[in-house]
């Protein structure tokens, strides 16, 4: 499968936090091509389960993306709206939105976040940040009951319109992807790679977890349920993290750069034996990598099944992006190559590790 179509094939479709039914529909497609069995539980994580050995490995990717949802519908039709996780409102300002009316892809309205005309703004205004409460969207709509007979209403969600496409000379191959919500649906296109690769040859020392989360962005919410339930001897999440850009520099995010192989990340949220094992895997497969520091939380679900239970041998390996939580984020499709590849050899070296949660180091004879 070519990773493009399968990365736009989902992030095209809106997963707001909460909201993620229509991407949800689609992994379990791609899921029940190559696990054995594969169910969404009650808050909506997808699980594609493939092997039958005795441990269990999880992988841990969110499906959902940051959003918006419609607070108010004034009686001139305008919707006013609060971010659905972490949005920077001046990323926003003047962008094109879609708001979802139902659950179907032709469920929507379409709408602009106003900007005004830069002549009607006053110099000093200029140089002020806008704020959310300040801003609204026009989609149409005269009235608010003509605004309720197209099924806008407050609790409907919205995402930025700005579908995937290669960055880079028109109808080109570029590597790179831009595009709204890789955070990080992204690694789902990875775990699909990484499944055609094991299904091959299905893991018989270990079972495999394969897990799309849902209300990462909310506060790793899918991650504990699934991870709760699942009950993983070792656990691995995969999101994206920050890449050096203009502005963005490395002594404030690490050296990660786009299209120079997965982020190991490193630090107290994730087991050393399981990143230096990663390591290893790397090295020997020729699979580029880069080293991601982490000094306290990750802020991925791995924060969240590291201490689920009675704690879990953790890691995280991450895409390289930049502009995240954007209208137009960026990201490297050979990055996502590798993470799917560094996946499949993580799980197939796991199978002959003995690393253990617990070990006796003394007793009295
Ligand atoms: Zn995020």
């Amino acid at each position: 499968m070519e990773i493009f179509s399968v990365l736009k094939d989902i992030v095209d479709r809106p997963g707001v936090t909460g909201f993620e039914d229509q991407r949800r529909e689609r992994v379990v497609e791609y899921f029940s091509k190559f696990c054995d069995t594969v169910s969404v539980d009650v808050i909506g994580n997808v699980i594609g389960t493939l092997g039958s050995g005795e441990r269990s490995v999880m992988l841990a990717g969110h499906y959902d993306q940051i959003g918006f949802m419609v607070k108010y519908v004034d009686e001139k039709g305008f919707a006013y709206f609060s971010p659905v996780g972490g949005w920077d409102p001046r990323v926003i300002y003047g962008a094109r939105v879609k708001i979802w009316t139902g659950n179907d892809p032709d469920s929507y309205v379409v709408g602009t976040i106003g900007a005004r005309p830069a002549h009607l703004v006053e110099r000093e205004e200029r140089t002020k940040a806008v704020k959310f409460e300040e801003l609204h969207v026009d989609f149409g709509a005269k009235s608010r009951e003509e605004a309720e007979g197209w099924g806008v209403r407050p609790g409907c969600v919205m995402t930025i319109d700005s579908p995937v496409s290669r960055l880079g000379k028109a109808q080109g191959d570029s590597d790179l992807a831009v595009g709204a919500g890789f955070d990080d649906a992204c690694a789902v296109a990875s775990f699909i790679k990484a499944l055609e690769v094991l299904a091959e040859d299905p893991p018989e020392k270990l079972k495999l977890y394969m897990v799309a989360t849902v209300q990462e962005e909310i506060g790793l919410r899918g991650a504990q349920v699934s991870g709760f339930n699942i009950a993983p001897w070792c656990a691995i999440a995969s999101d994206v993290t920050h890449a050096v850009a203009p502005g963005v520099k490395p002594s404030r995010v690490g050296d990660v750069k786009l299209g120079e192989g997965p982020a190991i990340a490193v630090g107290a949220n994730f087991t050393r034996a399981l990143w230096e094992l990663m390591e290893e895997v790397a090295k020997r497969e020729g699979i580029p990598y880069q080293i991601e520091p982490v000094p306290a939380g990750s802020g991925t679900d791995a924060w969240a099944l590291q201490v689920l239970r009675g704690g879990t041998i953790t890691g995280l390996i991450s895409v390289p992006n930049r502009y995240m939580h954007s209208p137009n984020e960026v990201i490297s499709l050979r990055d996502l190559e590798n993470v799917a590849r560094l996946i499949a050899a993580t799980v197939r070296e796991l199978e002959k590790s003995d690393l253990r949660h617990t070990r006796e180091v003394f007793r009295r004879r």
